[in-house]
């Protein structure tokens, strides 16, 4: 690469690098991306798909709305579908603290637009997920408008709008140096030479304090990784099972393909980079499925595989510029979320680019919340 320039160079090309790309180059930014392996190939091909709006915090709820919206009009605006199936999606609750949160939860969630969630009582959860089984549920909470869209087709919207509007995309290249003086960023180095620009933005996923550390900047991300197995065909189960959450144990499924996709964090989990896949984790999930949603332990595996979180201590993305390195922006620590956040994230971090407020307030995902303390936990962690 000989030496390149542009307004913003964003680093990492998962479906959040992508979105924040195509956004910037909407708004007339020249950008190049920069990403080590190729694109969409780390957590984003590796998620669940999941889009929802029943999030804990209200910030995360608007949030959502948002990129719900920009979903559904993905396909006008790029020509590719997002494949976004509105199969809804079920926290199936069973402690009476779950039923006063999601309760309160639910006003909250009125109050933001999403009128459509509802509560359901555990003869509805079971007539909804005819899967689920258990005499301690005590409720639900339902949303029938969210759903599962595809990770890969996202990605490929995003990027693929965004090199017909002039982006660079490179893939294959790492960035290994952040240039700065006098506190500013001049310039990234890569392993394919370096770009001269007053921007970069760290969309690097679970390696995010690896590249923070470039530029001298602390980003308190963790690696952790999930697990997803695919059962055999499960043809007597409907396509429109909804997306169902065991809210005590993490525990979710939904339908892929012709089987049903699960996963389930772990309580003893530890910080990894290592993405092989944990057979032991399906013997540890082996009781809850045999609890919850036995006929799944039947049915047998097709395939599995392993992708990372990138977890935050409060579980909340870090959003926008940092104070302490001029041109210094983040968009990383989604926690387990940042498929469905990509299209908010990538639009709103472009009009605050632009010099324009960004239409839903960002204050409670600043990277200074850290030092400040201020911070509004996300608990509707899956
Ligand atoms: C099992 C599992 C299930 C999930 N389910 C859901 C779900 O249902 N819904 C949801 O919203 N989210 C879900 N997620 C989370 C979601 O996948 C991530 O939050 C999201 O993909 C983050 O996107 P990203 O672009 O930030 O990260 P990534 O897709 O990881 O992209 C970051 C990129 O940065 C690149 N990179 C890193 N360092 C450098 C460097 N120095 N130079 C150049 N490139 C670099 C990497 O190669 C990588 O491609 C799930 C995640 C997992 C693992």
């Amino acid at each position: 690469m000989s030496r390149d320039s542009a307004d913003a160079v964003v680093v990492g090309g998962g479906v959040v690098g992508c979105s924040i790309a195509y956004h910037l180059a909407r708004r007339g930014a020249t950008v190049v991306l920069v990403e080590r392996d190729t694109l969409g190939s780390q957590s984003t091909g590796r998620c669940a798909g999941g889009v929802r709006r029943q999030f804990s915090s209200s910030a995360n709820v608007v949030m959502q709305q948002l990129s719900v919206e920009l979903l559904a009009g993905l396909e006008a605006e790029t020509g590719v579908d997002p494949e976004f199936r509105h199969i809804g999606y079920l926290f199936v609750l069973t402690s009476d603290k779950q039923v006063e949160d999601f309760r309160r939860f639910l006003l909250m969630w009125h109050e933001t637009g999403v009128t459509d969630a509802r509560w359901l009582e555990p003869r509805e959860v079971r007539e909804l997920a005819p899967l689920i089984q258990g005499d301690d549920i005590l409720g639900g909470t339902f949303c029938p408008s969210d759903g599962i869209a595809s990770p890969h087709a996202v990605t490929l919207a995003y990027s693929g709008a965004a090199r017909r509007l002039g982006v660079k995309l490179i893939e294959g290249v790492e960035v290994d140096g952040i240039v700065q003086q006098a506190g500013r960023v001049q310039s990234v180095r890569t392993t394919a030479g370096e770009i001269s620009t007053s921007a970069v933005f760290n969309c690097a996923g679970a390696w995010a304090r690896k590249v923070g550390a470039l530029a001298g900047v602390d980003i308190p991300i963790e690696p952790y990784p999930r697990n997803i197995f695919v059962t055999n065909p499960m043809p007597d189960v409907s396509r429109r099972h909804p997306m169902t959450i065991d809210f005590a144990t993490s525990f979710y499924f939904h339908p892929e393909g012709d089987g049903l996709l699960f996963g389930m964090g772990m309580a003893d989990e530890q910080p990894s980079f290592d993405t092989a896949v944990d057979w032991e984790v399906l013997d540890a999930m082996a009781d809850v499925i045999d609890r919850r949603a036995p006929r799944l332990g039947t049915a047998g595996i097709q395939t599995a595989w392993a992708g990372l979180y990138e977890m935050t201590p409060d579980h909340q993305p870090i959003l926008g510029p940092v104070d302490s390195v001029e041109g210094f922006w983040c968009a990383c620590g989604f926690s387990g979320h940042g498929f469905q956040q990509a299209p908010a994230v990538g639009y709103l971090l472009a009009q605050w680019f632009s010099g324009e407020p960004p239409q839903v307030p960002l204050d409670v995902f600043a990277h200074r919340r850290f030092a400040t303390g201020t911070v509004e936990p996300e608990n509707n962690v899956v």
